[in-house]
């Protein structure tokens, strides 16, 4: 299965991910350069706060673009349906294709995604059975960056000593503070953003129930565990290794196991 990439075509969408690029590259490029080197110069902090910085940073971006141009799961033109899985495919009524169980048609995209979770406007693509181990990975990742840029921003201020090489003159002071102060809203916003959106995945992966299963309100019978853990987030992330669900640089392939046996209409 070759690399498949996936560009959604809609300006709305690539604000939102302008957006969300902006807020890494500003967060990137000030913390080190007001906090990280500055303290690293004067003993406070050790090397290894910086290179963690900038391997969650990496982590992050490389997640974020991933899970942007990551083919989702979109159907096939003319899919195969094995004999033996054809009382589990259903007919779209959209796009006039067979699909399997569990499907959705995204009106943004424009086509049917496999086990898709929702479209999400912030990556400018869908999340579903293919790309969403990656958003996974970008939730995790971001809160990870904007509560260590929180962390950081509090220290600055209230933990780590004065700055004793401080030989700027009011001007450039008042600037740092405030590019620090901009950097602290912005990780208040995404950390507790991410924080709620990451809860909300993990339970849906648990209960092994989609955001639109959960929004369609049909989840009186979905909304408890049939699966272990171990099985339905080794659905997800495509292995069973565990240490692989934090790794981004990789190809995910499908385990041998099928999502449409699952009761789910
Ligand atoms: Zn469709
Ligand atoms: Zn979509």
């Amino acid at each position: 299965m070759g690399l498949s990439l996936h560009f959604v075509v809609d300006p709305q969408g690539w604000c939102c991910v302008g957006a969300i690029f902006f807020i890494w590259l500003y967060n990137t490029l000030f913390v080190p350069k007001l906090i990280l080197f500055p303290r690293f110069e004067e003993g406070q902090i050790s090397v290894a706060a910086i290179l963690a910085y900038y391997l969650t940073s990496i982590f992050c971006v490389i997640s974020l673009l991933r899970a942007s141009i990551a083919d989702p799961g979109k159907l096939q033109d003319s899919p195969k349906i094995p004999l033996t899985e054809k009382e589990l495919w259903e007919l779209c009524n959209k796009c006039n294709m067979m699909r399997p169980k569990r499907s959705h048609h995204c009106s943004r995209c424009g086509h049917c995604v496999r086990r898709m979770d929702h479209h999400c406007p912030w990556i400018n693509n869908c999340v579903g059975e293919d790309n969403h181990w990656l958003f996974l990975q970008l939730c995790f990742y971001t809160q990870l960056l904007s509560g260590y840029t929180l962390v950081l921003d509090f220290c600055h201020y209230y933990y780590f000593l004065p700055l004793k090489a401080i030989n700027w003159d009011m001007v450039i002071f008042r600037h740092e503070l405030a590019l620090l102060r901009i950097s602290t809203f912005m990780g208040i916003v995404m950390f507790g953003g991410m924080c709620s959106l990451f809860y909300t995945q993990i339970m849906g992966i648990l209960t092994d129930t989609t955001t639109i299963e959960k929004m369609a309100n049909c989840c009186d019978e979905i909304s408890r565990a049939r699966k272990p853990w171990q099985q339905t987030f080794s659905e997800v992330f495509g292995t069973r290794w565990k240490i692989l669900w934090f790794i981004p640089f990789r190809r995910r392939r499908p385990l041998r196991v099928s999502y449409y046996f699952a009761n789910h209409v």
